[in-house]
C-alpha cells in the first residue's frame, strides 16, 4: 500500500523530537542524520537532523524508532509509527475457506488459560460485524465441527473435502456426490446438509447447482430432521440466500423455478416450495371445506379446473383466478415477483391457485390456496418473511387465518399427485 510521505515525515518527526534526553550516541545508533555533537543545543541538532532527513529514508527511520529501545513512542505515536511501517508492507490476501481452516484448526483451550475472557477480549476490540470482508467467524465461534457431523453414509470426512473442492473449482461429480451425501432421495436432510449451508450460500450467487442444493436442503427444513440448532444457526445465512435469490431471479435465469422454489423454502413457505412444478401440469389434491369430497385441482396448459371422479364420472368446475389487485399475503408476493420478472404461465397459475375453486359436488365455492395451505403447511419455527410488506399486503382470507397450520404433513417432492382420467 502506498504510504503518504507527509503523513510518514510528520509521525516520524513527532517521534524525533521526543528523542530530546537521548544521548548523542544514541541518536547517531538510531541511523538519524544528526549533526555534531558541538553543533548547537540538542533542539538545534534534531531540527537540523528532521531537515536532512531524505522522504526515501523516513519508512526505515520508523522502522528503527520503533524497534529502539532508546525512542519512547507511546500510545498515539506508536500507533502512528506502526501503521505507517504496516501500510508499507506488502498484503497478503488470506481467502474466507483458509481463515475458516484455521480457526477451524486452533484450539483455544489447549491454546489459552482462559479462552473465554481471551473471546470477551476479541468480540469488545474487534468489530467483526462491521467487516464486510470477514466470511465466517474466528476461532471457534461458529466454526462447523465436522468431526461430529455425519452424512447419509454416516461419514464425516467426505462434505468438507468436497466443498473445499467446489470452492476451488466446478465439478459435476462432486457436485453429486455432496447432493446425495447431504439429501437422500425423497425428504430426508441429513445434519451435514445444515453444516454445509454457509458454503453453498457462498457459492450460490455463481453457482446453479450450489443454488438448487442449498434449496433442496431447506424445503425440507420442516421435515422430521433432528437438526433444529444447526438451522437456526443458519438464521443468517438463510437471510442472506434469500437476498441471493431475490438479486438473481431478476435477471431472468435459466434456472428460475428451482430458484423461486428456493425463495419460498427460505420464507417458510415450505408446502408451496415443495408443491409448485411451473404450472405445466400442476395437480393439487384437496377435500372440498364443505362437503369433504376429495377432489385434485389442476393447474396448467391441459386446463384450469377442480375434478372429482364419480365412479366412471368425471365431474369438473372451471377455477376462477383471483384478481392480481386483490390478493394478499403470500399469493400477492409470490405473483409480484413472478410479473416482475416476466414469468407471465408462473403469474397465472399462481392467480389460478390463489383463487377460487368450486366443489363440482356440492357447487360450494372456497379458496383453493386457504385450503391447501391449511392441509399442508409445516408449523413454522423461526419467524422469518421473505417477500416484503407492500408485495404481501395484509389480512387473512374469510375461510382460514393468516396463520394457519398444516394438520397433515406436508407434501414432499415425488408424492405430488398425478392426473387422473382421460
Ligand atoms: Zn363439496
Amino acid at each position: 500500500m502506498a504510504v503518504d510521505p507527509t503523513k510518514l515525515r510528520e509521525t516520524v518527526s513527532t517521534a524525533v523530537w521526543e528523542l530530546h534526553s537521548c544521548t548523542h550516541r544514541q541518536l547517531t545508533e538510531l541511523g538519524l542524520p544528526i549533526p555534531t555533537e558541538d553543533t548547537g543545543t540538542k533542539s538545534q541538532r534534531l531540527e537540523a537532523c528532521l531537515k536532512a532527513l531524505p522522504d526515501d529514508d523516513l519508512l526505515q527511520a520508523a522502522q528503527r524508532l520503533l524497534h529502539s529501545p532508546h525512542a519512547s513512542a507511546r500510545d498515539k505515536e506508536r500507533f502512528a509509527l506502526e501503521d505507517a511501517v504496516w501500510d508499507a508492507e506488502t498484503v497478503i490476501e488470506i481467502p474466507g475457506r483458509a481463515r475458516c481452516e484455521l480457526a477451524d484448526a486452533i484450539d483455544l483451550d489447549e491454546l489459552l488459560h482462559r479462552p473465554d475472557r481471551f473471546e470477551r477480549a476479541l468480540e469488545r476490540f474487534w468489530h467483526l460485524d462491521d467487516d464486510p470482508n470477514v466470511g465466517c467467524p474466528v476461532f471457534n465461534t461458529g466454526v462447523v465441527d465436522w468431526a461430529r457431523i455425519h452424512d447419509s453414509r454416516f461419514d464425516v470426512d467426505r462434505v468438507p473435502a468436497l466443498l473445499a473442492q467446489l470452492e476451488r473449482r466446478d465439478d459435476a461429480d462432486a457436485w453429486q456426490e455432496l447432493a446425495w451425501r447431504l439429501v437422500l432421495e425423497g425428504d430426508l436432510v441429513f445434519p451435514a446438509g445444515f453444516a454445509a449451508l454457509p458454503q453453498l450460500v457462498r457459492l450460490a450467487p455463481r453457482s446453479m447447482q450450489a443454488r438448487a442444493l442449498a434449496g433442496r436442503i431447506l424445503e425440507r427444513a420442516a421435515g422430521h430432521h433432528a437438526c433444529d440448532d444447526l438451522l437456526a444457526d443458519c438464521a443468517g445465512t438463510i437471510t442472506e440466500f434469500g437476498e441471493t435469490l431475490d438479486r438473481h431471479l431478476r435477471s431472468r435465469p435459466a434456472d428460475y423455478l428451482v430458484s423461486f422454489r428456493a425463495l419460498l423454502a427460505v420464507a417458510q413457505e415450505y408446502h408451496w416450495a415443495n408443491a409448485i412444478e411451473g404450472f405445466t401440469d400442476d395437480i393439487y389434491e384437496l377435500e372440498c371445506p364443505h362437503c369433504a369430497a376429495a377432489m385434485k385441482i389442476a393447474v396448467g396448459r391441459f386446463g384450469c379446473y377442480a375434478q372429482v371422479w364419480d365412479s366412471d364420472e368425471e365431474l369438473r368446475r372451471e377455477l376462477r383466478p383471483a384478481v392480481a389487485e386483490e390478493l394478499t399475503g403470500t399469493g400477492r408476493g409470490m405473483h409480484r415477483t413472478a410479473v416482475r420478472d416476466g414469468q407471465g404461465a408462473l403469474a397465472d397459475g399462481i392467480a389460478h391457485l390463489f383463487g377460487d375453486a368450486q366443489c363440482p359436488v356440492c357447487a360450494s365455492v372456497f379458496n383453493i390456496a386457504d385450503e391447501y395451505t391449511h392441509a399442508n403447511r409445516p408449523a413454522a419455527f423461526i419467524d422469518r418473511v421473505f417477500f416484503s410488506a407492500q408485495d404481501t399486503g395484509a389480512g387473512a382470507s374469510p375461510s382460514r387465518p393468516a396463520d394457519g397450520v398444516g394438520t397433515r404433513p406436508y407434501a414432499a417432492p415425488g408424492t405430488k399427485p398425478r392426473r387422473q382420467g382421460p
